[in-house]
């Protein structure tokens, strides 16, 4: 049934307006809820829940889940993030953030504007229920009646979705973070208005580094600057959280400066891959074999794809360009992944750079030998890698920025031992 035979047997069955039933199914495949949850929370939103019941009870949040209709609850708000959405070429704006009482807290979207504010404590009347991602969602719409309380709710939670970026999460919202500017360029993009001027890098502070987008560029958001950013959203870029500056975002520059964490947080593989991916992470393992592909390869010119005999998979025989790189199974006991070595970084290992490895290519009559060469010398020994991991179906790929032997330091060791022959 299409989108608006659906809308049109709805409003016939609660006797509404079809135009009102129909923008609320649209918003709701906007968010990829299917049609019949959809129709589902829009018979409940008009108070047809199927069982002639409509009505709502108090609940505490913890005791909200997915299968409640509609509820009424007390709660603190904890963050408020504004965002536009789109749907029929009209632009909505919404407000997204997370709510808590004393036992737990949870996630909303507001469809109206109703104000809120971070801090207050709220009478929720009629708030509807949603699956988002396997856990309940509140929307608050026009059918929700909401009353300040002045008494103040006091909440186990941080308040105003202040945040370092170790936390941040996909789907994080109304989020306030104070970062330095690491990178940052200036890209066009085709948006849905035609071209648009963006900006893109990497923030940290103390804790992590992690990419940003800024949809809207400012001044403030330049490299080197630190920032205070107020209402940001997450989403996933890579398996990896990405922090969204978005025409709401408030920027601020600061007056002192945000210090940036030097080393990556060092994780188990298994607790990494567990992870879906990380844009920032040191890991520690054995090398246990260097893959095919490694070594001295040849490109497209056209798209940079790995090539084979000349045969590009999206542009056919193509003129190979020479280029250098290392595929390389880690493991730590606890799970594998795969390190990728750029040109740069495969040299260092190689000891030299296309100029060498074309040298030995050629001599051996075997491109081959530069992989096997960077095989005997690395194989067997532990390292310590830095980089950026995705998790998908090509599997755990760890891009690495830095690929450095880790030998337990002698001096160390010594100490060690001694403190253990003394006790
Ligand atoms: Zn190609």
């Amino acid at each position: 049934m299409s989108l608006d035979d659906q809308a049109e047997e709805l409003a016939s069955a609660l006797g509404v307006d079809k135009q009102e039933v129909k923008s609320k199914l649209e918003t709701l495949a906007e968010y990829n809820v299917p049609m019949d949850e959809a129709a589902q929370s829009v018979r409940r939103e008009y108070g047809d829940g199927g069982s002639g019941s409509t009505v709502i009870s108090e609940k505490q949040i913890s005791e909200i889940t997915p299968d409640d209709g509609n509820v009424s609850t007390t709660v603190r708000v904890l963050s408020v993030g504004k965002r536009s959405i789109q749907y029929n070429g009209e632009r909505h704006v919404i407000f997204e953030g997370e709510l808590a009482d004393e036992t737990e807290k949870i996630s909303y979207t507001a469809w109206e504007d109703f104000g809120l504010e971070a801090g207050e404590t709220l009478a929720i009347g009629n708030a509807g229920v949603r699956e988002w991602e396997g856990n309940p969602e509140l929307n608050l719409g026009e059918s929700t009646d909401i009353e300040r309380v002045e008494t103040e709710l006091s909440v186990p939670y941080d308040i105003g979705g202040e945040s370092t970026l170790e936390t941040l999460e996909p789907g994080d919202r109304g989020v306030t973070v104070e970062v330095t500017v690491i990178e940052c360029e200036s890209k066009t993009i085709d948006g849905r208005d035609g071209e648009t001027e963006i900006l893109s890098g990497v923030l940290g502070d103390e804790t992590a580094r992690l990419p940003f987008t800024d949809w809207e560029p400012r001044p403030a958001v330049a490299e080197g600057n630190s920032i205070r950013i107020e209402d940001t959203f997450v989403r996933e870029f890579r398996g990896a959280p990405s922090v969204n500056i978005s025409e709401f975002s408030t920027v601020t520059e600061l007056e002192h400066s945000i210090s940036v964490a030097k080393s990556a947080p060092r994780k188990q593989i298994g607790d990494a891959v567990a992870s879906g991916g990380l844009f920032d992470v040191e890991v520690v393992g054995n090398i246990v074999a260097v893959r095919d592909g490694s070594g001295l390869i040849e490109r497209c010119p056209e798209c940079g794809r790995v090539i084979q005999n000349g045969q590009c998979r999206a542009h056919g025989e193509v003129d190979g360009e020479d280029d250098l790189r290392v595929k390389a199974i880690l493991d730590d006991g606890t799970g594998t992944l795969t390190a990728v070595l750029d040109k740069e970084l495969t040299a260092e290992i190689y000891g030299g750079g296309l100029d060498k490895a074309r040298e030995h290519a050629r001599d051996a009559m075997n491109r081959e030998v530069v992989a096997d060469a960077i095989r005997q010398s690395i194989v067997g020994r532990e390292y310590r890698v830095r980089g950026s991991l995705s998790v998908d179906e090509y599997g755990a790929n760890l891009d690495a920025t830095a690929f450095e032997s880790y030998e337990v330091d002698p001096a160390e060791q010594a100490t060690v031992l001694l403190t253990e022959v003394q006790s």
